[in-house]
């Protein structure tokens, strides 16, 4: 039997055309697909769960915009709340009804939050929320974890160094060395790592991905979240979640609901935008009160609560009821069970974790804990894998630091060819 081709000339001309106007032909990095070593596919539509390309040829896909998508593509009501308020306009500069419906549906969803303030992207909700906790603490410093992603702020673009609990260097040319020296960083899930980090610094916060899924899906482990919650009280630094992927997600009040703890400040985005650019920090009045004009800790934005992004993200936040999160978990379960199976039949040695609404296939003999793990997996295997994936009409996300965002509108018939594909993929992989 012969491989399966892809005929991707249509992307492969946009390409060459990207590339003369926009950096590496894209406008983000991971859409360039160099980590799976080819060229990134031009998407012409999407319809559920699935993308169609400029080639016409159809993929499930398993990126969802990298996790906005929760339910799935050009969802019909999401698209009809859209369309209802760009007809009224697509932006005043001036407060509207539906900005604060919205913070009324966050603040009923999560038990840490009473007051909302959006923005347009993560990174700004990022930014935004450290300026506040350093306001609040009269601190500096702020501890993160190895392999977290945060958005792309100035101070949190920092890799470790050698040590056990490190000052933060640069992770790109152009970010200050004094922007990342206020930055501690600790490998995640290493409880002494964190004691002697917390011990070490006056911190104005912690940082965390409660469910990390910026380095592969990496699941805390018993009771590290805790420690994280105990270690902010004993400190007195605050507790900020990033509950930009797993907010909206992973629970019906994100990872706090799931995992039981309270964050101070909790950043979120993706899901609360449904697919148009928005974000948010949010926490109790008394931290939030800080920000301007209520108090004095400046932060503003031409496009905040943007009103296409707040029917959005309201018209998305509605259909997520008890319901919708019961199917998401069983969808993933389902997926994350068949990839198991289907390397094993291949007699491929991986790691598959999952939470409701994402997961990551690890090319790992042994269980992923940290980066450190992340990095020590079979990256070419992977890269061939989602190669062979595309071939078969399947959309992965391109890098092995990455989640896959199954949604609602994932269904039998859509999970069904996944793991047929699947299938296919390792066996032409191989063990
Ligand atoms: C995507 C992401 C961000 C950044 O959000 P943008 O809207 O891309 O700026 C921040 N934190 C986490 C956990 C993310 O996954």
């Amino acid at each position: 039997m012969s491989e399966p081709t892809l005929n991707d000339a249509r992307s492969s001309a946009l390409y060459a055309e990207a590339l003369r106007v926009l950096p590496g032909g894209v406008n983000s990095p991971v859409r360039a697909m160099r980590a799976i070593g080819r060229d990134p596919i031009f998407v012409a539509r999407g319809e559920g769960p699935e993308i169609v390309d400029a080639d016409g040829n159809r993929y499930v896909d398993y990126v969802c915009s990298w996790g906005p998508l929760i339910h799935g593509h050009a969802h019909p009501q999401v698209v009809a709340a859209v369309g209802e308020a760009a007809a009224r306009g697509t932006s005043f500069g001036a407060p509207t009804a539906g900005e604060v419906e919205l913070a009324e549906e966050v603040v009923a969803r999560f038990a840490s939050v009473e007051m909302v303030r959006m923005t347009s992207s993560g990174t700004e909700a990022s930014m935004s929320a450290l300026r506040l906790a350093r306001a609040a603490t009269g601190r500096e410093t702020i501890l993160k974890f190895s392999g977290a992603y945060h958005g792309h702020v100035d101070g949190l673009l920092a890799e470790a160094g050698s040590g056990l609990a490190t000052q933060g260097i640069p992770a790109s040319p152009g970010v200050p060395a004094a922007a990342t020296a206020a930055t501690v960083i600790v490998p995640w899930n290493d409880p002494d790592a964190l004691l002697a980090a917390t011990e070490a610094h006056e911190l104005a916060a912690i940082v965390a991905e409660p469910y990390p899924a910026n380095m592969g899906l990496v699941p805390p482990a018993d009771g590290f979240l805790e420690l994280l919650r105990a270690r902010a009280d004993a400190t007195g630094a605050l507790l900020v979640l990033d509950e930009v992927i797993t907010g909206f997600r992973v629970a019906r009040g994100g990872a706090q609901e799931r995992a039981g703890v309270r964050a101070d400040l909790t950043i979120m985005g993706k899901v609360l935008g449904g697919g148009v650019p928005a974000a948010a920090y949010a926490g109790p009045r008394a931290l939030m009160e800080r920000i301007a004009p209520a108090g004095d800790v400046y932060q503003a934005g031409t496009l905040s609560g943007n009103p296409l992004a707040v029917a959005a993200g309201l018209a998305t936040l509605r259909l997520l009821d008890d319901d919708a999160y019961a199917r998401l978990g069983a969808t993933t379960e389902r997926l994350a069970a068949g990839l198991h199976d289907a390397a094993a039949s291949a007699g491929r040695a991986v790691q598959v974790v999952s939470v409701p609404g994402l997961l990551t296939v690890f090319f790992s003999a042994d269980p992923v804990r940290d980066y450190a793990g992340a990095v020590a997996c079979d990256r070419d295997a992977h890269a061939a894998w989602c190669r062979a994936l595309l071939k078969r009409g399947v959309y992965p996300p391109p890098s092995q630091f990455e989640a896959w965002f199954p949604s609602l509108a994932h269904d039998d018939d859509a999970i069904e060819r996944t793991l047929a594909a699947a299938a296919a993929a390792f066996a032409e992989v191989g063990p």
